[in-house]
């Protein structure tokens, strides 16, 4: 195993950077993280027994997806002290392995100080809906330039990728995300009274299920409309603002009360233990306005073998088959939403046969294993 240096925007923990802990806590002997902000993130890599550097600049860090050319531009010198101080790191390793998106620029800007292969994953599918036009267009020469090769989340992931950057979709290789199917063993689902209670949860109403962090694009504000339409139903939103959406937050909570469902929402905030959480619903939504890039949140679900209803665009179509390991509506449609969760619910036994097939699916599609296997013979490929 080459020895390897990962790239990671973020202090926080986002998806992109539940893959990551993953492979680095499995490639700890041979690498090390570099953080560009610090954050939760750190610990968990660091009580896996990950090596942790964090070279931040609060300037770049605050730089957002959206940005104009002139904010970029007044950010330049923290840029390039952070694309040398990743330069000279790399170069005492094999492979160059970049993570996120400002990852993917501040380590493939110093390709010509440290000339070490670059790996980037690609967590995003990369349209105007997502990003700004500025991003793109970096995002587009770097890769053509100065990136050795990618890998994606998805297939939907990919096809943005060859949109943007004319490379061809079926040359890049596909690694889904890995679910540890351990952690959802080791929680007993069968005596659901004792786990909800243990979470502060009640214990004889329906309970639907909406994890992800709080922000528009997630849609919880759909999940919200959804149950004003429908009765005897509770929702329990797991998840936190990350990346600034306090505002989104803040509208959350009034949305609830202007319809009169408030005490029907509980609002869980973000939680460690999302097994737990999952097990203790009667189903799992996933409500995404704007295609998902992948959505490990889907495939927990189904771990739990919880039956999923999954908002239907990007790499979510290549997880959910309706009406075999889960169930698919319209994005945005909150009328749709009500009618699938009205179907699970008065049909127990097609919801436990989808929750059935899902347990199995997640086990052999989105095994944690495969997902290992495949990222340390595609970091192995590229340090030849
Ligand atoms: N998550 C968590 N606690 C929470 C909410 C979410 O640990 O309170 C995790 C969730 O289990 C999943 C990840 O955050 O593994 C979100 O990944 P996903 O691919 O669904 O969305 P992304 O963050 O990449 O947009």
């Amino acid at each position: 195993m080459p020895s390897v240096l990962f790239v990671d925007q973020s202090g926080q923990l986002g998806g992109a950077e539940f893959a990551l802990l993953q492979l680095a806590a499995h490639c700890r002997a041979r690498s090390e993280v570099v953080l560009l902000s610090d954050g939760p993130f750190r610990a968990r890599l660091e009580a896996l027994g990950a090596r942790v550097r964090v070279i931040s600049d609060a300037r770049v860090s605050e730089v957002v997806r959206h940005a104009s050319l002139a904010r970029c531009l007044q950010v330049v010198p923290g840029i390039f002290r952070q694309v040398r101080a990743i330069a000279a790191h790399a170069r005492r390793f094999d492979v160059l392995f970049l993570n996120t998106q400002k990852a993917l620029v501040l380590g493939a800007l110093g390709k010509p100080l440290h000339r070490r292969p670059v790996i980037w994953y690609q967590h995003d599918i990369l349209t105007r809906e997502h990003f700004g036009r500025v991003q793109l267009n970096i995002v587009k020469w770097l890769v053509r330039l100065a990136v050795d090769h990618v890998v994606v989340n998805s297939h939907a992931s990919a096809r943005s990728l060859a949109a943007l950057t004319g490379i061809d979709a079926d040359s890049v290789p596909v690694i889904y995300n890995g679910i540890d199917a351990r952690a959802f063993e080791r929680v007993d689902g069968k005596n659901m009274a004792a786990l909800r209670a243990r979470l502060g949860l009640p214990a004889d109403v329906w309970l639907a299920g909406l994890f992800g962090r709080l922000a528009p694009w997630k849609g919880q504000h759909i999940a919200l409309d959804t149950l004003a339409r429908l009765r005897d139903m509770h929702l329990v939103l797991v998840g936190a603002p990350l990346f600034g959406e306090d505002a989104y937050a803040r509208a959350l909570h009034e949305q609830a009360a202007a319809l009169g469902v408030a005490d029907r929402v509980h609002f869980a905030g973000f939680q460690d233990d999302v097994p737990a959480w999952m097990k203790a619903m009667d189903v799992i939504l996933h409500t995404s306005t704007e295609p998902e890039p992948f959505g490990r949140v889907i495939v927990e679900g189904m771990a739990a073998a919880r039956p999923v209803i999954a908002a239907a665009a990007g790499g979510v179509t290549e997880i959910v088959r309706h009406r075999h390991n889960g169930w698919l509506v319209k994005p945005g449609d909150a009328r749709a939403l009500g009618d699938a969760i009205d179907t699970l619910r008065n049909d127990p036994a097609l919801a436990a046969q989808l929750a059935a097939q899902a347990f199995s699916d997640a086990r052999s599609e989105f095994s944690v294993e495969r997902y290992l296997q495949r990222m340390t013979q595609a970091i192995g490929q590229a340090a030849r």
